[in-house]
């Protein structure tokens, strides 16, 4: 293909909802750019495995166009995945005048648009024979405004069907529009939130009470509001889905309960409240020892009763416990898997942690697994459709090689990882095999720039890089793990005392920005294998000493910094960059020679695979 801009409609959010002229594309296509949230990030599989990728969300059009510039100019093809339909509300535009401009093709490529994603959620039609036959898309303003000849009152007056985008966190204006063009009170409106996806939600009301029912449950974004004539014949249905006459707003604390029965259950209890850190315990009072830590409450009601509390309250509860107790004892309480909290069941030693209610949408699966790595048991999923399987994200060092940077933050970031919310990656040396169990919630980054401005709430970095001081500015949690990547190469003089080799290792890093931390071995000439202070220097600090030959050394071409020094007391073109290329078996230097008083140092990155 050829340089070429494709705006694609990538659909409402189920993947299989994309049409198969955009996956022909999306595969092809050397550069993807998606919309963050909005477009499912399962649709990215289709793309190449060398396609650059990036999220718009992010990026400003600036930023999006020079992308979009850099890749046409290199004769790439550049799918541009819009959500929906790229045609209603996306913003393309602005787009393609800039690309107009630069004289950059374009074209777009339709898509299913939430507006029929969330219709068909309703099972009935927009347009019905006798009642209305024409649609308004149509907003109320926010940041945009809308034509003072559109306002929602008097579009209202047709009594046509309206689907309002961008509109889900002003449902009360909507509303006092609608009843300001005469609309009754008790006509009917929905609500869709994130039509097609897994964890779509459809609320029926009427404008009395559909304001209060999204407030409820949550809905700010990504829904629709839809009012029609067609939607009259529905109300029956509408009384029994989901929320009847009685709808009671939930409010209850993102900290999980920790409910346990027996003796050897609250030890287990116990043990789980401290690696939660932000759990409350509900233990029988017997139990309990005499001075229980904070967040704990002795209970001598029925195990019924502390099930039912702790199912009101939290959003997430542990069970120590037979499950036959817990399904028994909860179920007249459950609702949907929209608003129950997760429920996990765990024997009383900890060794299987069996999500048992809410496992995608709620957590629940990823609670079980959090449990599994904090106890060291097993987590069971019975979910069909498993992408949630969490990486072990305290195990990675050990399973890797890697040394976790102090000052993290890694039960916030695993919390972070378990509570769904937006994880950014980066990483730019070390094993990739991790990086398959990451969930859809998780980002991997191009650089570390690309993950700050995608301001996710928590970060995972794997990288030898010191990353700008703006990272934890930007993101409040962050773990960084140093992989053992580097190699670096050391010449020195005879008689160099070990603190001056090490000052001159971490100094040449420190100015290169790399952490200490990623070095993998130290390398020299075998003239050196005996160096006092060179051997001091690795015991010191832990480093492997490899040693070449003057032959290997001698062989290594094409030098940044040759030494006519080494060529005459040693017969080679120099032995920090030639040593450290050896080791790390690479072609180019990462920090070319640095010269100290007595010592010499480069460094080279390790490429695994070779
Ligand atoms: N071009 C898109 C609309 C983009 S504007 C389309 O054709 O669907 C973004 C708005 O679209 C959101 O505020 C929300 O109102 C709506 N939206 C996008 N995806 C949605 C979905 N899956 N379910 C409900 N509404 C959605």
């Amino acid at each position: 293909m050829t340089a070429h801009i494709y705006f694609i409609g990538a659909g409402p959010g189920d993947p299989d909802l994309l049409t198969l002229k955009a996956q022909k594309i999306i595969a092809a296509a050397e550069v993807v750019i998606y919309a963050g949230s909005l477009v499912n990030p399962a649709i990215l599989a289709h793309a190449r495995p060398d396609a650059e990728i990036h999220n718009s969300a992010g990026l400003n059009l600036t930023a999006q166009i020079e992308i979009m510039r850099t890749a046409a100019a290199q004769g790439k093809t550049v799918a541009r995945l819009h959500t929906g339909d790229p045609t209603l509300y996306g913003a393309t535009l602005e787009q393609m005048r800039e690309l107009s401009r630069l004289d950059i093709p374009y074209s777009v490529v339709p898509g299913v648009s939430s507006a029929f994603a969330a219709t068909a959620a309703l099972k009935t039609e927009l347009t019905a024979p006798g009642q209305t036959q024409t649609i308004i898309f149509t907003r109320v303003a926010g940041r945009t405004p809308v034509p003072d000849t559109e306002r929602l009152r008097d579009l209202a007056a047709h009594r046509t069907s309206i689907v309002l985008f961008l509109s889900a966190g002003m449902v009360a204006k909507v509303v006092d529009e609608l009843l300001a063009a005469g609309y009754p009170p008790h006509t009917p409106i929905a609500v869709v939130y994130r039509a097609s996806w897994d964890d779509e939600l459809v609320l029926r009301g009427t404008l009395e009470t559909i304001a209060a029912q999204t407030e409820s449950a949550e809905i700010t974004h990504q829904a629709l509001i839809i009012v029609s004539p067609v939607l009259e014949k529905n109300t029956a249905a509408a009384d029994s889905h989901l929320y009847g006459a009685a709808f009671a707003p939930i409010a209850r604390t993102d900290r999980p309960a920790i409910v346990a029965l027996t003796r050897r259950g609250t030890e287990t209890g116990l043990r789980l409240h401290r690696a939660f850190g932000d759990s409350t315990l509900y233990a029988p009072a017997r139990f309990l020892p005499a001075d229980p830590p904070a967040d704990t409450e002795g209970y001598t009601l029925s195990v019924r009763q502390v099930l039912h509390r702790a199912f009101r309250r939290h959003s997430a509860m542990v069970c120590i416990m037979a499950s036959g107790i817990v399904v028994r004892e909860l179920a007249p309480v459950l609702r949907s898997k929209h608003t129950d909290p997760a429920v996990v069941v765990m024997d009383e030693q900890g060794r299987n942690a069996i999500s048992l209610l809410s496992g995608h949408k709620g957590g629940a699966n990823l609670l079980a697994q959090r449990i599994a790595q904090l106890l060291g048991g097993r987590a069971i999923l019975t979910t069909a459709s498993d992408g949630q399987r969490l990486p072990a994200l305290d195990l990675l060092g050990e399973r890797y090689g890697w040394q976790l940077e102090a000052g993290g933050d890694m039960t916030a970031v695993i919390a972070a990882m378990v509570n769904g919310e937006p994880v950014g990656v980066f990483q730019d040396g070390g094993d990739e095999t991790w990086l398959a169990d990451l969930p859809p919630h998780a980002t991997r980054h191009p650089t570390g720039e690309a993950l700050i401005a995608a301001r996710p709430n928590a970060a995972i970095i794997v990288s030898p890089r010191i990353l700008p001081a703006d990272l934890r500015r930007t993101i409040a949690r962050v773990i960084v793990y140093r992989p053992p990547v580097l190699a670096v190469g050391v010449g020195c003089n005879r008689g160099t005392p070990a603190e001056e080799i090490i000052s001159a290792v971490t100094e040449t890093l420190a100015q290169a920005e790399l952490s200490p931390l990623s070095i993998v071995t130290l390398a020299t000439i075998e003239d050196k294998a005996d160096e006092i202070g060179l051997l001091e220097a690795c015991r010191r600090e832990n480093w492997r000493l490899q040693i070449f030959t003057r032959a290997d050394i001698a062989a290594v071409k094409n030098l940044p910094n040759p030494s006519p020094w080494a060529m005459k007391a040693l017969g080679v073109p120099g032995v920090a960059e030639p040593a450290a290329l050896l080791a790390a078996k690479a072609d180019t230097l990462l920090v070319e020679k640095r010269k100290f008083a007595n010592v010499t140092v480069a460094v080279a990155q390790y490429m695994p695979g070779r």
